[in-house]
């Protein structure tokens, strides 16, 4: 990608095998996806053009709302949920972690360790019993498969036939 400035919009181009010219808005910055024998120049025009739709968009972009904070008071209660979930989904499962901790962690609801450790992401606070459960049971699970094989999701949905539609909730990714 090159980074390039006109007078106000600073945007990168993407060349792609597509017929026309696309922009994007995508974490505050403006792309342009062009073919490859699409001029600069041609592209600056364009962009000029759609100057008022593009400054539209990024203001959209950036009044979203930022991250809340979350402090002990939220651990406390996730912990609270904790206590009654795990036991329950141990029992059902007979899958024991070594440890449970609760931490703020960026990119996934929950994690789970060789050692067989698993953590639990403290923004769960926010979400319904059920999303919570559905992360435990993930996270449970990964201590017989540490993979997504189709024997893993077949344990999840043994304990959990409608995890799909949880899992969709979540956007979960780990
Ligand atoms: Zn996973």
């Amino acid at each position: 990608m090159n980074a390039i400035n006109t007078e106000k919009i600073v945007y990168h181009i993407k060349y792609e095998r597509i017929k026309n010219v696309y922009i994007q808005i995508k974490n505050g910055e403006v792309i342009v996806k062009a073919p490859r024998y699409i001029s600069k120049k041609y592209i600056d025009k364009i962009v000029e053009e759609k100057k008022n739709w593009i400054l539209k968009k990024l203001e959209e972009t950036r009044n979203i709302e930022p991250e809340r904070e979350y402090t002990n008071q939220d651990a406390i209660k996730l912990k609270d949920k904790l206590d009654s979930i795990f036991p329950e989904l141990i029992q059902k499962t007979k899958l024991v972690p070594n440890k449970i901790r609760i931490r703020n962690i960026k990119y996934a609801w929950g994690s789970c360790s060789s050692n067989k450790n698993i953590t639990i992401n403290l923004k769960l606070v926010d979400k319904s019993d059920e999303e919570i459960k559905y992360v435990v049971l993930h996270e449970l699970c990964h201590l017989k498969y540490m993979n997504h094989s189709n024997e893993f999701w077949n344990l999840v949905g043994k304990y959990m036939p409608n995890y799909k539609e949880v899992r969709k909730k979540l956007k979960y990714n780990s």
